[in-house]
């Protein structure tokens, strides 16, 4: 199975990603993860990428695209795959469409979650994540079981540099000019399964299963 999860900033993506991959058992692939991963190991890639992440703007899209060009082709893609954050801009779904014609795939449903933009703010100020596992967390709606360490690995959790408020209002608003026109594109296409995106995390999951069985 072949999924994209499509969504703005804070909708629950990577919440829901790490429930799907121990369901489906498929990989998950986040630019914004591998993107984080490259400026932890401080390569070009990387460094790069943070002037973009620190204003709130999209990474320029032949970037992105050889980064996903790359990972799709890994052996555990096989399977099926998850991508979470990508594509974002219409330029970056047509190079999908070319990359999947090309190895002979297709994606078989993009998740849509919806959210309105308030709430997003509230989540994304909010947002924790683990340095070690990557594991998500908030500290009001989703609050670890002791403050500022992960469930499941005991590592320190820390805030994104791009969770402050400046620069959320900056991706919502990139997100409703470059990311949003995709619902629209996949629509045209048969893909599109709209999920209401508030409520626990848990109904939200039961939500997208319901679509994909
Ligand atoms: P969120 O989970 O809040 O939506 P991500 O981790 O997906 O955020 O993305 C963080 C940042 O990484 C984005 O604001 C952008 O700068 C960059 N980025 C991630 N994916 C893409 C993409 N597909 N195209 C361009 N930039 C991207
Ligand atoms: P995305 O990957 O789409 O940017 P995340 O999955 O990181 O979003 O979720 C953003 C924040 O909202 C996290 O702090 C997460 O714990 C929290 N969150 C996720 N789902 C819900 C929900 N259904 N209700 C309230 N908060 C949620
Ligand atoms: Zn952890």
């Amino acid at each position: 199975m072949n999924l994209i999860l499509l969504g703005p900033p804070g909708a629950g993506k990577g919440t829901q990603a790490k429930r799907l991959i121990d369901k489906y058992g498929i990989p998950q692939i986040s630019t914004g993860d591998i993107l984080r991963a490259a400026l932890k190991e401080r390569t070009e890639l990387g460094i790069k990428a943070k002037e973009y992440m620190d204003k709130g703007a999209l990474v320029p899209d032949e970037v992105v695209i050889g980064i996903i060009r790359d990972r799709l082709t890994q052996s555990d893609c096989q399977k099926g795959y998850m991508l979470d954050g990508f594509p974002r801009t219409v330029v970056q779904a047509e190079a999908l469409d070319d990359v999947l014609n090309k190895m002979g795939s297709k994606i078989d449903h993009v998740i849509s979650i919806e959210v309105a933009s308030d709430e997003l703010m509230k989540r994304l100020t909010g947002r924790r994540t683990c340095r070690k596992c990557g594991s998500g967390y908030h500290v009001v709606f989703d609050p670890p079981k002791k403050a500022g360490g992960c469930d499941k690995c005991d590592g320190e959790l820390y805030q994104r540099d791009d969770d402050n408020e400046t620069t959320v209002g900056s991706r919502l608003q990139v997100y409703e000019n470059q990311t949003k026109p995709l619902i629209d594109y996949y629509t045209k296409k048969n893909l599109i399964r709209p999920i209401q995106g508030t409520g626990s995390i848990d109904d939200i999951f039961g939500r997208i299963t319901a679509v994909l069985g």
